[in-house]
């Protein structure tokens, strides 16, 4: 069985001082993570001062996004290389990456080999629009940006794939459990093909998209949904501790 992820997303919300103090509550409300892996997300600002905060914690850090080259004339973006002095994992392809800055699977793919290369640990987000969705074509759009985001990638091993339908993102409408159970499925089946049944059993496949502390035990309790990446529910120390605790009971 695949390890559980909850993974907390915090977006361009709060500043350095705001950073710290929420992984300091986090810290403070939930000591132990054992049973399942906690890793936090703040604003690449961020990234030093949570990184020493949570040494010698079971909270584990990435970074929201970055860029496919190791160095050079990029003005504003962000290499693995600089990454990994802080942190070991990096979300690519979040739809808001893709939607407001026109990411493409093909990007995502440079991203992905980068980030292989610099041992960050990535979570590959794939979902679909709510227009995808009304037209009966998710599993089409799902299948073309699995296949070309991880085209040519050589092992499975150590990549996450978040399932993050679009129109549930922000929007405190979530996916049914049964839709995200469905989806995920059919993602590790995809998966299966590319680089072999057995290699894909210990893949963690999320699902995100308006997770709370009400909803992430009926995600949880589903055989393909491995756990959650959270955005809103995450920025507060009380919502996300909950969610903590809940994910952990349930292990
Ligand atoms: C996200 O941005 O990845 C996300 C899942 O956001 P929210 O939990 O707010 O829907």
């Amino acid at each position: 069985m695949s390890e559980i992820i909850v993974a907390a997303n915090w977006k361009m919300n709060k500043t350095v001082t705001e950073s710290n103090d929420l992984v300091k509550e986090i810290l403070k409300e939930v000591p132990v993570i054992d049973s399942v892996t906690c890793i936090v997300f703040p604003p690449f600002l961020s990234l030093p001062s949570v990184a020493n905060l949570i040494k010698g914690s079971s909270i584990k850090l990435g970074a929201q996004n970055m860029h496919s080259a190791q160095k050079g004339a990029f003005t504003g973006e962000v290499s693995g290389l600089m990454l990994q002095d802080y942190c070991s994992y990096v979300l690519l392809g979040h739809s808001e990456r893709r939607v407001l800055f026109g990411e493409t699977d093909e990007f995502v793919n440079e991203k992905l080999a980068g980030a292989i290369e610099f041992g960050l640990r990535p979570i590959v987000c794939v979902g679909e629009q709510s227009s995808d969705r009304a037209r009966g074509l998710t599993e089409n759009v799902i299948r073309s940006q699995i296949k070309n985001s991880l085209k040519d990638i050589e092992g499975i091993n150590d990549i996450i794939v978040a399932y993050e339908p679009v129109w549930a993102i922000g929007t405190g409408t979530a996916a049914s459990p049964e839709d995200a159970e469905e989806v995920n499925k059919f993602i590790r089946d995809e998966l299966a093909l590319m680089f072999g049944s057995e290699k894909v059993l210990q893949t963690p496949i999320l699902y995100g998209g308006s997770v709370t502390e009400d909803n992430i035990a009926e995600f949880l309790a589903k055989p393909n949904v491995n756990g959650a990446l959270i955005g809103g529910a995450s920025l507060s120390s009380e919502g996300f501790t909950q969610i903590l605790q809940n994910a952990c009971n349930l292990t």
